[in-house]
């Protein structure tokens, strides 16, 4: 039996997401962001969720694989709201 490597790429691609248009289960007010010096979220989310553009954080939930880290690194308030998605939306791991 052989065992097929996938990249992260990969990987995040067989993932499956149903998106709950219009009802972001992670708020973010980039006001906060302008004060963070290190902006740790552009860093970790796996997702890059978090992106910098013109200098501002930009936020997008669609691709969020719920795993919490930037609720966790966030400490200068930008993350101001952090939940699971409602039953049924959010993020479907597959492994092939
Ligand atoms: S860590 Fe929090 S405050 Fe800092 S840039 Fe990211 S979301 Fe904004
Ligand atoms: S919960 Fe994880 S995947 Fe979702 S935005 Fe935060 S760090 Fe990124």
């Amino acid at each position: 039996m052989t065992i097929k490597k996938f990249s992260p790429e990969e990987l995040l691609a067989l993932d499956k997401f149903a998106v709950d248009e219009g009802k972001p289960h992670i708020l973010v007010d980039n006001k906060y962001c302008a004060k963070c010096e290190i902006k740790p979220c552009l860093l970790v989310c796996p997702a890059r969720c978090y992106r910098l553009k013109d200098g501002n954080v930009s936020f997008e939930y669609a691709g969020c694989l719920e795993c919490g880290t930037c609720r966790v690194v966030c400490k200068d308030g930008g993350v101001t709201s952090w939940n699971y998605p409602r039953a049924t939306f959010g993020v479907t791991f597959r492994c092939s």
